[in-house]
Order: structure tokens, then C-alpha cells, then sequence
């Protein structure tokens, strides 16, 4: 048993500046109500939340590491790549997130050219309202506007009929490689980290490739306890982990009061035999 896994740690979650509804600051006041004792914000492609999450954590008297979630390709599937403990201020890592973030807009207007062609109108203005930073506009945007015009009555549905692949509103697109968001990761100082596995929609062998790869790349943690995991898949990933000598990380990947199931600080903690993602982590805690 190791016992630094008996830790409130809340390592993934989203504020408005990408797809999230709360500031940093209300985020920040939610975990530490919540118990939560080490804290990283991992806002999509973008770090412009990381100063003011901080300084609300450090009020709040919560450890903090800095946090991103990086969109990647990866044998034609979108899989997200959380950094933790990076150099914000990192120059490559600026830049790598920065042309990530810049095909958005073209996407977003073809992704409204789409849903217009199936009776959803004005969804590129609609998504806009919703939006806190006009660089990150995201799916989770379009699928507020579509609640709006009560198309559908949540956002999940949303997603089951407009915007998951191969739906109406669904525009591929190509984000950054694997090896290149491992890369500006570990440049920063960071640790990259596998998101929430057993969303991915892969066969065994390609799951095996992702691991192999993103190892072979200098990745060296995984999610195991995350909002987007049941209880069995908790178990697999802990296996998953140990088979790839990964550290285990937990984190709740709470958008919304009003979308996630799973709030801030909530989760089981991670099982016990598993190397906690902060043992790794433990001088970048500022
Ligand atoms: P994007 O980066 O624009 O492709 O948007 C991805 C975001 O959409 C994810 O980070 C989730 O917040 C959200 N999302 C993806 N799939 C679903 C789903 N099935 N239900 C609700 N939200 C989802
Ligand atoms: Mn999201
Ligand atoms: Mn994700
Ligand atoms: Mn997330």
C-alpha cells in the first residue's frame, strides 16, 4: 500500500477559458470546499488560466501544479494528452499549444455549415455566446447553443446526435502529433499523462500502439481514476499502468455545476498499489 495515494488530489478539470462555465477563481473556492489538497487546472490547448488559478489556490491554501490538456491524432481518433508541472512561460510549449489552438475558428464555421444543412441555424454565432476565449472555440460551445434552441435537452445528446464522429455536425480535423505534445510536455519540465483511456474508441491493438508510443516518447503517467471512468475501468487501467511501469493519475475533468457528473474532489482514491503522478511531481508543486 502506498500510502501518498491517500491524497485529495484534483489533477484535471476545465474553467471558461476553454470549455468550462467558471472562472479559475470559482473553480478554485469549489475545490478547496470540496477537500481537494493538491489542485492543477488543465484548461484544452491553453494555459491562459494557470496565473489566476494559482494565485486563487495558493488564497485557498491548495497545493497547485500547472495543468493543460492537449489535443492529439492518433491513428485517426482525437486523444487528449494532460501535462502537468510544465514552465508555463516554456517557449515551445507556447508555440506548440498555439498551433493547436489556431485551426478552431475554421473548423467551428465548417462545423456550422454542417448543422445548418440539418435545420440548426446560426450554431457559429449561437457557439460564440458561449464562449470565454474567442481562440478556444470547442464542441462543448455548439452543444450549449443546440440546448439553447431546444434541439435537445442536454448536452449529451447533443453529442449522440450532432457532433460525435460521424454525426451531422462532426468536422474531422487534424490536431498536434503524439510525439510532438509528449515532446513539449517534458521539454517544459512537465509530465505527460494518457487522459481518460477508455474513452477512445480503439481495438486492443491500437490501445497497445498509444501506450507503446506515447512511452517511447518519454511519457510516463496515465488517468486512472478520472469523471470518465466507471468503477471496472478503474481496474483495468490500474493493470494497464502497472503493465506499462506508468504513475497513476486522478482527476475529476468537472466542466460545469449544470454538465458533469462528477464534481471537483469526489473521486475514490487511487488504488493503492499504483505510483501517484505526485510522487513525480513533487518539486514542481508552486
Ligand atoms: P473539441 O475539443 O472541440 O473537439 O471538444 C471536445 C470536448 O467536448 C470534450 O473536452 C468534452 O468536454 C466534450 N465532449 C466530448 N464528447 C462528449 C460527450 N459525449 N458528451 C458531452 N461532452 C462531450
Ligand atoms: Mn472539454
Ligand atoms: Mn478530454
Ligand atoms: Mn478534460
Amino acid at each position: 500500500m502506498n500510502s501518498t495515494c491517500l491524497l485529495n488530489a484534483d489533477l484535471h478539470c476545465h474553467s471558461i477559458v476553454s470549455d468550462g462555465t467558471l472562472s479559475p477563481e470559482d473553480l478554485a473556492a469549489r475545490a478547496s470546499a470540496n477537500g481537494v489538497e493538491l489542485w492543477a487546472l488543465t484548461d484544452h490547448d491553453e494555459i491562459g488560466g494557470i496565473a489566476r488559478a494559482r494565485a486563487a489556490a495558493h488564497a485557498a491554501g491548495m497545493a497547485f501544479l500547472s495543468g493543460v490538456e492537449v489535443s492529439v491524432t492518433f491513428a485517426g481518433e482525437t486523444v487528449h494528452i494532460v501535462g502537468l508541472g510544465f514552465d508555463e512561460n516554456d517557449p515551445g510549449l507556447r508555440r506548440g499549444l498555439e498551433s493547436t489552438r489556431g485551426g478552431r475558428e475554421g473548423r467551428a464555421r465548417e462545423m456550422a455549415a454542417e448543422l445548418a444543412r440539418v435545420g440548426i441555424h446560426g450554431a457559429f454565432e449561437g457557439a460564440l455566446k458561449y464562449v470565454g476565449n474567442p481562440d478556444l472555440i470547442s464542441r462543448t460551445h455548439f452543444a450549449r447553443y443546440i440546448v439553447e434552441v431546444g434541439a435537445c435537452g442536454d448536452t449529451a445528446e447533443v453529442f449522440r446526435k450532432y457532433l460525435a464522429d460521424g454525426k451531422p455536425g462532426f468536422v474531422p480535423h487534424r490536431w498536434a502529433s503524439l510525439g510532438d505534445a509528449v515532446a513539449w510536455i517534458t521539454r517544459a519540465g512537465g509530465v505527460a499523462v494518457i487522459a481518460h483511456p477508455a474513452r477512445y474508441a480503439f481495438t486492443a491493438n491500437e490501445e497497445y500502439a498509444l501506450f507503446s508510443e506515447f512511452k517511447a516518447h518519454g511519457g510516463t503517467a496515465v488517468e486512472v481514476v478520472t469523471g470518465s471512468h466507471t468503477a471496472a475501468e478503474y481496474v483495468k487501467y490500474a493493470q494497464t499502468a502497472r503493465e506499462f511501469g506508468l504513475a497513476a493519475s486522478r482527476g475529476s475533468d468537472f466542466h460545469s455545476p449544470d454538465e458533469s457528473h462528477t464534481d471537483l474532489g469526489q473521486l475514490p482514491y487511487l488504488p493503492g498499489e499504483l505510483t501517484p503522478v505526485w510522487e513525480l511531481l513533487a518539486d514542481r508543486i508552486r
